[in-house]
């Protein structure tokens, strides 16, 4: 075998393995398919001449190392970089690259049905085809500046990836020269061609850096920094200091990055994306790879939290502590705390614990005093025997606000037993609810009530008011809630046009359904009426009778997020297609409708009635089939 490699010249600086096994072939009077079959890997059935671009992509799945260094006396290192292999490998982790789908993540900017080349350089060194010419974005010579070709100068056809003549620079159809002609002038914009140029000289560069891993693997850890690359190298995490990416990539990929579901593949970070954002901030490669990612930006777009999602309960004695099993939407549109808003508000109903998203930094938090003041503050220092009267002057307090706290600390059994004791009413009535639904339909304030009619002092009233029955009635009891104005506008009663409508509610109201229908439109789910009144905190009728105007614009919206839906599943059906026939056409079958539709499971009269399918058929066979 080794005998017929007597003639074994050196590869070329630059040159592409494909190129390279194609002129050792020619001297030795070997096809190309004959060479890939002494160096392909054992698993690999057979080599196609159509596939043959593949073993200048990610070579390490096609060739066995230890038979190229037999046949060839290449090692490993030299041909891994006669190949785009290094490009993968700065952004793949090694268990990933076996499984990985090279063409994917580069996207379409690697030529991979035709080759490209120079014909002067081609007159120069007969034969010798280099990597970079099948890089899309370079289409012009780094040597000699002419435009970079794959049509043959005198018939004008496109010269096939792989081909017997190309080591002797011959057309593949009529066997003239590829350099024969005089240049025709063509126009071609020169100028950014240096910087792409050295930009993918380093991508294939062994010797260059890859990614570095800050979370799980390299994939995530290039998403992390090109989010920090995106947002300006500014720290914390915002998206929507992102401009560079469409929100619906950077939810997407958001997804993918914390694992909360399957996501679709094409929101993983791929080349294209990458070089997008690297040139729009005007930046090189390298400074990709060298770019320094703070701890605490990694850990602000890990721990982000969508704005519309209910966050986790953040009391440390709850038992849905960290969870969000027992938030429960309140009937409040939202709640007023510390001069803050909190816009749809929630109960975690184990600890009685209100929380809200503020309205101005996005942030989870709770709406009150229990964990920061109570918890934190008064429990340590009651538990240590300080007097109720120094804990007020200490922490600058009311008594007032310092009973709330004990009565909820001795409602919730916070306290060491004396303590305890000492802020329990001493005769505890039972089903205390039925005394505050009384007190709720009484004019005046509920503690003062609570006195005249039912001679509870303020510790006593803060107990029973953490109740979780009387919690429950407070916060999740529309019917009874007289300050909720939904209750009172579908009451019999009042009718909806006796009530004044507020501006400023009609505003947060339509603010709460554009970022609902937003969030709907980004991740593709359907819009409900049930999961809208959850949103807003209104009923959907109600919502109906006092703005119509509101309700008109979400059924639009409606529309068109089902539309959006549909068009989806279109795109995910042409993807398939697309996908079929090339795999027919590479297992060498009919790329008939039948089959097309047998192996895609799509009909064939779904496929017949969208044209964008039967085009997508169309034109895929046209692109395999290189004329
Ligand atoms: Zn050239
Ligand atoms: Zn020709
Ligand atoms: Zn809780």
């Amino acid at each position: 075998m080794n005998a017929r490699f007597t003639i074994r010249p050196k590869p070329i600086y630059g040159e592409s393995l494909s190129s390279y096994l194609i002129r050792i072939g020619q001297l030795n009077q070997l096809t190309y398919i004959d060479i890939s079959h002494l160096i392909k890997s054992d698993h690999r059935q057979r080599v196609h001449q159509r596939s043959s671009f593949k073993i200048d992509l990610f070579a390490q799945k096609f060739i066995s190392s230890k038979k190229i260094d037999e046949v060839l006396n290449l090692d490993m290192s030299t041909w891994k970089s006669m190949t785009f292999s290094y490009l993968y490998e700065k952004f793949y982790d090694q268990a990933e690259l076996e499984v990985s789908h090279e063409l994917f993540f580069s996207g379409n900017m690697i030529n991979t049905s035709t080759r490209s080349f120079c014909p002067k350089c081609l007159k120069e060194e007969k034969g010798v085809y280099k990597l970079l010419w099948q890089v899309k974005e370079l289409n012009v010579c780094q040597k000699h500046s002419v435009p970079l070709r794959d049509t043959c100068p005198t018939c004008g056809k496109r010269q096939p990836y792989v081909f017997d003549s190309m080591a002797n620079a011959e057309c593949s159809y009529c066997r003239n020269k590829l350099y024969e002609k005089k240049d025709e002038h063509a126009q071609v914009s020169i100028e950014k061609q240096p910087t792409i140029y050295s930009d993918w000289e380093y991508l294939i560069d062994p010797n260059k850096k890859g990614v570095t891993v800050w979370y799980k693997d390299k994939r995530r850890s290039a998403l992390i920094s090109l989010f920090f690359l995106a947002q300006g190298e500014k720290f914390p995490f915002a998206r929507e200091e992102i401009e560079a990416l469409s929100a619906d990539y950077k939810h997407s990929s958001l997804k993918y990055l914390k694992e909360k579901r399957d996501v679709k593949k094409s929101y993983r970070v791929t080349l294209p994306v990458i070089l997008k954002v690297l040139r729009k901030k005007e930046k090189n490669v390298d400074y990709f790879f060298s770019l320094q990612v703070p701890i605490d930006y990694i850990q602000s777009v890990i721990s982000e939290e969508s704005r519309y999602e209910i966050g986790t309960c953040k009391a440390p004695w709850c038992i849905s502590y960290e969870s969000k099993r027992s938030m429960k939407r309140i009937s409040k549109l939202f709640l007023k705390n510390d001069n803050k808003i909190f816009g749809a508000p929630y109960i975690c109903i184990d600890c009685n614990v209100i929380y809200g998203r503020d309205r101005r930094s996005g942030l989870w938090g709770e709406c009150g005093d229990i964990i920061e003041l109570a918890w934190k503050k008064v429990r340590p220092m009651v538990n240590a025997n300080f007097s109720g009267k120094s804990v007020c002057e200490t922490l600058g307090i009311s008594v007032f606000i310092l009973t709330k706290c004990l009565g909820y600390l001795a409602r919730h059994k916070l306290l060491l037993d004396d303590k305890k004791a000492k802020y329990t009413p001493s005769v505890i009535i039972q089903n205390p609810e039925d005394n505050f639904r009384r007190l709720m339909d009484l004019k005046g304030t509920a503690i003062y009530n609570a006195s005249e009619f039912y001679g509870w002092n303020h510790k006593e009233y803060w107990y029973y008011y953490y109740d979780h029955n009387v919690q429950q009635l407070l916060h999740l009891n529309k019917e009874n809630d007289s300050t909720d104005i939904a209750s009172i506008s579908e009451s019999k009663e009042t009718t909806p046009s006796t009530l004044k409508c507020n501006a400023e509610e009609r505003e947060y109201l339509l603010a709460l359904t554009n970022k609902y229908v937003q969030q709907q439109i980004e991740n593709r789910e359907v819009i409900t009426n049930a999961e809208y009144s959850r949103h807003v905190g209104k009923g959907y009728k109600s919502m109906e009778n006092r703005y119509p105007e509101i309700i008109k614009w979400l059924e639009l919206k409606k529309q068109l997020v089902k539309e959006l839906i549909l068009k989806d599943e279109l795109e995910k059906r042409q993807e398939k297609v697309i996908m079929v026939v090339k795999m027919l056409y590479f297992r060498e079958m009919n790329m008939s409708l039948t089959n097309v539709a047998k192996y895609s499971g799509i009909t064939r009269k779904y496929i017949r009635t969208h044209k964008i399918l039967t085009e997508a058929i169309i034109k895929t066979r046209e692109s395999l089939t290189v004329q």
